[in-house]
């Protein structure tokens, strides 16, 4: 029955008990001769029933109690029904989400990846899976409100990592706790305003066929690295002058066997820098290193191109001397090969707002349409392949550069426009800015 209903029915059916009970009493009253003092015993009875029945509700509305009988008909009955279906609605209410909350702990116990539940002030655990207990060499429950960093405590990436709250880029190859075998990925979701999840995935076998991976292209590359210098040396014994009918040959077999060389020296670069997790931090003479692109762009372009060099951070870099100077020469050499004659190169080096620095190489030349850029900085990705090869380039310039700039913490920004020309800029954060010595130069 709709409440409504059931209000009305209970309304008619209380006012007519109400009068039939007065008129009642009353001639009791009008026969006993004392009809004012039956009205009020009967008033009395009917108080003292209301009490009664408002103890009775008040009693079972205490929460670990459900009305189980509603009495009779009428507006105490209705007041009691409307109780009970709304604690049976609240009761079932519950049940449900208990199940669904158990469902999705089971789920989240029978993932095959280790999640955990962190508090985002102190990175507490609040709650891990069995997956998790396994991977990072938790108990239950001990472990729990005990710091995750507890179990990476000589892995300070994990600290930094954590303390980033770097959400889109995953933690990857760690030493599991539990046992150093297992190579472990940590990957941060943000959970709800106060805590974060943390989802551990193993990643040995990844780990293992990346391996394998770069040792075969580094293997690869020291094989070939002997006998292409083996040819390269005949094809310099052989004069073009004494066989005038080999020189074509000649010439460009030596410019095949160049290019192969640097391939291989670019292939070993790579894999050198790949394997690396640190490089030296020396100090970086910016004023110098700026001279040194200069004369490098000018060698290449021969009086090509006009050549600006801008010098505004007055601060030098930290880092791999000779590692910066190639990803830098790299940039150079690329402004200078896809610039055509009579175009602008810029080599800027300037302050950031955030107190870090940019040397950015910036050119007037062809520019890369925008649905390459976000590959651009892959291993062999070129825009044009032909244009590549002709200019000398083997696809891996911006590889290297990337690998550099990231084992600097430091990243590449890349904003260019077809037919208007590019800028790479290498941004390099505070820690990595040193203040210029002063060198008494004028
Ligand atoms: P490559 O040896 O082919 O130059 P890179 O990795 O240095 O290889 O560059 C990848 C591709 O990016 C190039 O093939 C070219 O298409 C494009 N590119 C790089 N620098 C520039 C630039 N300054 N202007 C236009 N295109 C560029």
């Amino acid at each position: 029955m709709s409440v409504s209903m059931l209000l009305r029915l209970a309304w008619r059916q209380s006012l007519i008990r109400l009068l039939l009970f007065y008129a009642f009493a009353l001639g009791i009253g009008l026969a006993l001769g004392e009809p004012w003092w039956a009205l009020g015993l009967a008033t009395a009875v009917l108080a003292a029933r209301a009490y009664w029945r408002l103890y009775r509700v008040l009693r079972f509305l205490d929460w670990r109690k459900q009305l189980r009988t509603v009495d009779g008909q009428g507006l105490w009955a209705a007041l009691e029904t409307l109780i009970h279906r709304r604690q049976t609605e609240n009761r079932n209410r519950s049940r449900r989400l208990v199940r669904l909350l158990r469902a999705y702990r089971q789920a989240a116990t029978a993932m095959p990846d280790g999640a955990l539940v962190i508090q985002r002030r102190d990175g507490r655990l609040v709650w891990f899976n069995k997956t998790a207990r396994r991977l990072l060499g938790l108990h239950y429950p001990q472990s729990l409100d005990t710091p995750l960093l507890d179990c990476f405590p000589e892995q300070p990436r994990v600290r930094e990592w954590l303390a980033a709250g770097q959400t889109d880029e995953p933690l990857l190859d760690l030493a599991s706790p539990a046992d150093p075998m297992v190579r472990i990925s940590l990957r941060l979701i943000p959970y709800s305003a106060t805590q974060w999840m943390v989802v551990v995935r193993d990643v040995t076998k990844l780990m293992r066929l990346e391996q394998v991976r770069r040792d075969f292209v580094a293997n690869v590359s020291h094989e070939l690295r002997t006998p292409l210098t083996v040819v390269h040396g005949y094809l310099d014994m052989i004069e073009p002058e004494e066989h005038p009918e080999l020189a074509v040959m000649v010439e460009e077999m030596r410019r095949q066997s160049q290019r192969m060389t640097q391939l291989v020296e670019d292939l070993l670069t790579l894999s050198r820098l790949e394997a690396q997790e640190h490089l030296p931090e020396e100090p970086l003479a910016m004023a110098p290193m700026l001279v040194t692109l200069r004369r490098e762009a000018e060698a290449l372009s021969q009086g090509r191109h006009r050549i600006v060099v801008e010098d505004a951070a007055g601060c030098d870099l930290v880092g791999s001397v000779k590692e910066l100077h190639s990803a830098f020469s790299n940039l150079v050499s690329n402004a200078v090969r896809y610039t055509p004659t009579d175009g602008r190169i810029v080599i800027r080096f300037e302050r950031t707002a955030d107190r870090g620095a940019r040397l950015a190489v910036q050119d007037s030349g062809q520019g890369i349409p925008a649905q390459h850029l976000p590959r651009i900085t892959e291993r062999f990705y070129r825009v044009s392949t032909s244009r590549s090869r002709e200019s000398g380039g083997t696809g891996l310039g911006l590889s290297i550069v990337k690998h550099v700039l990231s084992l600097h913490q430091a990243w590449l920004e890349i904003d260019s426009e077809v037919g208007r020309g590019s800028t790479f800029a290498c941004v390099f954060g505070p820690a990595r800015v040193r203040p210029r010595e002063a060198t008494g130069e004028a």
